[in-house]
Order: C-alpha cells, then structure tokens, then sequence
C-alpha cells in the first residue's frame, strides 16, 4: 500500500503543536510505517518552492497549527489548502485563535507600541515598528504584512477537521493520525477528541452543589483535592469546555482554562462560561453579586482566553 504524505506546518502560534507532535511516543514509529513527511519546516529543511512545485491535492493531510495573524500565514494556508487532499486545524490556535487571537482586543498599532515600545525591557528610541519592505544592500525584500486582526485558519480556507487542545494530548493527537492512517475518518467537520461532553464528565473531584459567595485566584487558597475546584471558588472552566485530556488541570489541583474549546453544539464558548457562572453565584442582592463578580480578575481574556477569534465578538471595535 502506498504510504500517506503528510504536511506540518506552523502559522501563529508558540511552536507547542509542534512539539505536541512528537509526544505521541512510540507510536511514532507506526507513524514513519504508514506515512512520510513532505513538509515539516521545523523538523526539515524544505522551502516554500518545495510546496508550489508539488500537483495539487498530491498531499494526503495536512497538521495546520497556528493561527493565520500575518499575510505570510495566509499565504500558506491557502497553498496547503490547494496541495492538500485534507486540511486539519491541530490545536487551539488554529483551531479558535487562542491565545494569539488575545489581541483581537487591540489593533496592529496597540500591539505594535506595546511590544516595540512599552515593554520594560525594549529600547527602541527610533520607535522602529516592523515594515513589510526594507532595503538591503542586495536589494529591497518584501516582508510578511501583520494584520489588525487574528483569523482561525477556518476563517481563512476550508477546514475538513479540529483537533483540540493547547497544545492537543497525546491521545488526541493519536485519534487524529490513526484516523487517517487506517481510512476511517470522521464526518466533515467533526471535532477529533475522545470526548463530546464537558471536562467535568472526566474529572474525578467530588460534585456537589455550587454556590460562589467569592472568587479566587489559584494563588490565593489552597484548595481541597478532592473537592470540585469551582465549588471552592476558582474559576474552573471545565464546566464549558470539551473533555478529551483527561481532566488533566483539575487532577493537578488547577482550574481548567478552557483549552479544548466548546463542548458540542456550543457556538461561543465564553458566553457559555459566563452562562454557567451566572446561575451560581450565591446572592439576589445586585450589590453584593457587583462585588463578586469584581473578584474575577481580566473577564474578558478569562472567558475568551482561547476562543475570541472563533467567538461571536471576534474582535473588539477600536475607535
Ligand atoms: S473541578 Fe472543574 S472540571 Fe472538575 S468538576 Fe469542578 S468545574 Fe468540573
Ligand atoms: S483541563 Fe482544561 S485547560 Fe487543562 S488540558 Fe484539559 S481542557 Fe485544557
């Protein structure tokens, strides 16, 4: 049987998926049996000629992670696109925008004077921003333009699969590869994960009534092991997010974050954090529920922590 020809690429994104990859383990092995890797910049010296020169639809699968931030990320989306008979968003950047896509909260130029200007360690009296033409002695070169606003790869070509996670699991990571290794691939458009319901269905901590009189930070307290962390006042987000790692944070004593993504059939994921809070906080009167609500430190990167891009906002509007 023919081997399968599989492309790695990483867009925006802090090379985790990468990294991600090879935590498969031994099954990597199983992995070079049935597949050969055409395009893996990080692992391989291929160039972008390599890509253009091979027929379209020639690749078999393509492991897209990073969100699409730049024109040079666009750009190679849509050429891995062409040459790719599927196109897999792995991991929560690609997936949803993650936490790239935090900066849809800004505009390029916010982002551009807070990284190349304000921040303590940078000195830059010139205040340079990056340019996307600069004049060398050899010539002038064209660079890859920023954008204002972070798109998910599906917002940029069409995606045939998700797979989840900051950076995805090991097993999640398998399901996919063995998906496609033996043929027996999902529906379009299905989100590859071991599980469809909330990390809460995977988590062993003890459930009982929630009622939140005060939030707290990881920090602060020191919580109860087996107790459900959410019920003792930290922000556990697996009550809105999909299972599949295992519940991994919350058996490590700390909160999830939300890094699968919704749970199916759920658009906007921070709405549905919100949602879930709202109906446990422990007060009628308007004031103190004021002051609880006080306590949650960056609402909005904590609900849209992973999912912004992907959420109803998409971004915020800059005046
Ligand atoms: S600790 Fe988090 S994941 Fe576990 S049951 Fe509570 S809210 Fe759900
Ligand atoms: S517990 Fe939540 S944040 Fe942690 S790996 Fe699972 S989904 Fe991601």
């Amino acid at each position: 049987m023919a081997k399968l020809k599989i492309a790695l690429y990483w867009a925006a994104s802090c090379g985790g998926c990468d990294i991600a990859t090879l935590a498969i383990g031994e099954k990597i092995l199983k992995l070079a049996e049935a597949a050969d890797i055409v395009f893996w910049p990080i692992g391989l010296d291929f160039k972008y000629a390599d890509v253009e020169k091979m027929p379209d639809k020639s690749i078999d699968a393509c492991l897209f992670n990073g969100a699409i931030r730049t024109s040079e990320n666009e750009h190679v989306a849509k050429l891995l696109r062409a040459k790719s008979k599927i196109m897999i968003a792995y991991g929560s950047c690609s997936y949803e925008g993650c936490i790239p896509g935090l900066s849809n909260f800004y505009n390029r130029q916010m982002t551009f004077e807070h990284v190349y200007i304000e921040t303590p360690t940078t000195d830059n009296p010139g205040k340079i921003f990056p340019q996307t033409k600069v004049k060398v002695p050899e010539g002038e070169l064209e660079l890859p333009e920023f954008y204002d606003t972070v798109k998910t790869l599906a917002q940029t070509v069409d995606v045939d699969y998700f797979v989840p996670g900051c950076p995805p699991e090991e097993k999640t990571t398998w399901l996919a590869l063995e998906a496609l290794i033996t043929g027996k691939l999902p529906p379009k458009g299905t989100v590859i994960s071991h599980a469809v319901k909330a990390v809460c269905d995977e988590c062993p901590r003890k459930k009982g009534e929630k009622k939140i009189k005060k939030f707290y930070r990881p920090y602060e307290i020191v919580p109860d092991p087996e107790i459900c962390l959410l019920e003792q006042g930290l922000l556990c987000y697996g009550i809105a997010t999909r299972g599949g790692c295992g519940a991994l944070c919350p058996q490590a004593n700390m909160p999830c974050t939300g890094c699968y993504g919704p749970v199916e059939g759920v658009i906007d994921q921070g709405a549905h954090f919100l949602s879930a809070l709202s109906s446990i906080i422990d007060s009628n009167d308007p004031e103190e529920i004021q002051k609880i609500i006080d306590d949650i430190p960056d609402p909005a990167g904590t609900f849209y922590r992973y999912s912004l891009p992907d959420s109803l906002l998409r971004r915020a509007r800059i005046k």
